[in-house]
């Protein structure tokens, strides 16, 4: 029988793959504590390992998991920056679920929009206490405004669709442009020096690479509008918190929703409440306006979990199987 070691699950990824393994019959034991380089050698014994986005398997971590006898890592999503795949062993094969629902994602990057534009954050802490006052509470209408959005993938199309929804003029940039997408959604590929002079409303839907790491930094944020929203529920490491920190400061963003950041493993899906270690970035970030965070939450959905519980357990499965599968990384 198929043994599958699963790192950093919460209470709802075990309901969700118990319901699932009905059809499947595999051992799996679910551990709270994240993969990395200390955690890896728990793995010994077993075929498969799940892990999820803020697991660490860089090299060191890909051997060990080789040499415990781990035949297959099982990415319970989309994004694989956090996986070494360049120096993945011979042996070792990754799999993910590179489609579970766009519309997840998209949708929140639609609601951190709303929320940071429309004050919804404050407005909700005012009416619970009995404050009606409208001070400070003004937004901007969404009709009419240009919206930049970089990378248009899966997630990104959805997201330039509720955007033309709104009324806006959609701008585009991605290192493949997909012009047929662009003829039948109505927006337009620019350069990024375009986008970020032009855009009222940047929405980040691009993997995390080497190259683009920090790329929202303070050169690129000179060149945007004053008082433009940032929306970034891709990657934490897309932006440059140091930078983002000082041109909050300056005024010069008017406002940003995050639902990803830069040193998020620590803190992002966990309850920090009690405890006194905190992040200073962060903490600068959530104490000042206009900057709302959600807790890597955009992929939560009813539907996007039962795709991840259904397409991981179809992975395993194809995988030990008939050693193919459609979902492969490396
Ligand atoms: P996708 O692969 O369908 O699309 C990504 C697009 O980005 C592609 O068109 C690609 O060409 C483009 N791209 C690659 N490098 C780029 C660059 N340097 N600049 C501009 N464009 C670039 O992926 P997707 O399903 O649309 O997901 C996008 C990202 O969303 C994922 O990589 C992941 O980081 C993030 N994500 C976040 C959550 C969440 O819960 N917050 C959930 C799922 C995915």
């Amino acid at each position: 029988m198929v043994k599958i070691l699963f790192y950093d699950t919460k209470e709802y990824d075990k309901e969700l793959f118990e319901e699932y393994n009905k059809n499947y019959g595999y051992e799996i034991k679910y551990l709270e504590t994240k993969l990395n380089s200390e955690t890896a050698p728990l793995a010994t014994g077993y075929d498969a390992v799940c892990i999820f986005v803020n697991d660490i398997a860089d090299k060191e971590t890909l051997e060990i998991l080789k040499n415990c006898g781990v035949k297959l890592l099982v990415l319970r999503c989309a994004g694989f920056n956090n996986v070494d795949i360049k120096n993945c062993p011979e042996g070792l094969k990754v799999v993910r679920v590179p489609r579970y629902s766009p519309y997840a994602v998209a949708e929140h990057a639609v609601a951190l929009l709303l929320n940071v534009d429309r004050k919804i954050y404050k407005a909700y802490q005012r009416t619970k206490k009995y404050n009606f006052t409208l001070n400070g509470l003004l937004g901007f209408d969404i009709h009419g405004k240009t919206v930049g959005v970089i990378g248009t993938g899966k997630i990104g199309k959805v997201f330039i669709q509720i955007m033309k929804g709104f009324g806006t003029e959609v701008i585009a940039y991605d290192v493949y442009k997909d012009e047929k997408a662009a003829e039948e959604l109505g927006f337009k590929y620019v350069e990024l020096d375009e986008l970020y002079r032009r855009s009222d409303i940047i929405s980040l839907h691009c993997p995390l690479t080497e190259e683009n790491t920090n790329m929202i930094n303070k050169e690129s944020m000179d060149k945007m509008k004053k008082g433009v929203v940032i929306i970034n529920t891709s990657r934490g490491k897309l932006i440059s918190t140091e930078d983002l920190i000082e041109e909050l400061g300056k005024e010069k963003i008017g406002g940003i929703g995050l639902d990803v950041y830069d040193e998020e493993e620590e803190f992002f899906l966990n309850d920090m409440s009690n405890s006194y270690y905190r992040n200073a970035g962060l903490s600068i970030l959530l104490s000042m306006p206009n900057v709302v965070i959600t807790s890597h939450q955009a992929f939560f959905t009813k539907e996007a979990l039962n795709k991840i519980g259904e397409v991981s357990m179809e992975n395993i499965k194809s995988f030990f199987e008939t050693g193919e599968c459609e979902n492969f990384v490396n």
